[in-house]
């Protein structure tokens, strides 16, 4: 059902009031904060996402940290904030859902569901998501091959839901200088395979600030539709994810940047 032998085109994938591939060497950036942390932070943030030419605002309500002690998230009240930065700019909110049990309350608020890549083979999770009429943004798994990472996209097309954008967020790899290491090839070996949409997350995929910037261009060099990536105001602060977080300068900077490349391909 993923696979370009059976559909040529790539998919088109309404993300709010856009169609994302957006098309005429537009970069579809998704930013935002790793997690929710409060309503003055998500809508301040928010307008700079905005001003910076991103279509989608993201940001953790429900966080499937590595470690129980880590800060979990708002939950309910992280989605009611991301609402509310919707209202106010218009941005698309794309927010992770971790478990069964708010897959109803993650498809009211947002506008694109996240699969984390810990639940890349959650499958019960994936055939709920298949049932629901939004957009989803499957992440790779942390040790996941490109076939097993298909064959997830799949359990969510083959319940219903055809709407599926596929996310290169790095591999478990013996390297350490970097958190996960960013495999780029994934990029036009998915796009050789499937007619999904492919966005990359070098926030993730590589664990340091100072080279997300980089990997967002080689990622639209080497075909991605999108980008996600985390935007911190402070950075340093910041409840989870600050070492991988750009600031919302660097964010534009960054736009501007792909926006340069997309125009050369
Ligand atoms: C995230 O996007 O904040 C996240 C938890 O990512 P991943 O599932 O790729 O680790
Ligand atoms: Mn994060």
């Amino acid at each position: 059902l993923a696979s370009r032998e059976v559909v040529k085109e790539k998919t088109a994938i309404e993300i709010g009031p856009e169609k994302f591939p957006l098309g005429g060497n537009r970069v579809g950036v998704i930013a935002g904060p790793c997690a929710v942390e409060d309503l003055d932070q998500v809508l301040k943030t928010a307008e700079k996402v905005k001003e910076a030419g991103c279509i989608g605002l993201r940001g953790g309500a429900f966080k499937p940290r590595t470690s129980p002690y880590s800060f979990q998230g708002l939950k309910y009240e992280g989605l009611e904030i991301l609402a509310k930065a919707r209202e106010e700019t218009g941005l698309a909110v794309v927010t992770e859902v971790v478990s069964l049990d708010n897959v109803e309350a993650v498809a009211e608020f947002a506008d694109v569901l996240q699969v984390g890549a810990r639940n890349m083979q959650h499958y019960p999770l994936l055939e709920a998501l298949g049932k629901v009429n939004k957009p989803i943004l499957l992440k790779r798994g942390l040790c996941s091959r490109l076939d097993e990472f298909l064959l997830a996209a799949e359990y969510i097309i083959n319940a219903g839901n055809k709407q599926v954008i596929l996310c290169e967020r790095g591999i478990r790899t013996y390297e350490e200088y970097v958190r996960n290491t960013l495999p780029l090839a994934s990029i036009p070996a998915l796009n050789e395979r499937t007619h999904l949409p492919i966005v990359v997350d070098p926030s993730h995929g590589t664990g340091h600030s100072y080279m997300v910037p980089a990997m967002c261009r080689a990622a639209v060099a080497a075909g991605a539709d999108g980008l996600l990536v985390e935007c911190h105001l402070d950075p340093e602060h910041a409840l989870s994810d600050g070492a991988q977080s750009i600031t919302p300068e660097g964010l534009t900077e960054m736009v501007k940047s792909v926006t340069k490349i997309a125009e050369t391909l």
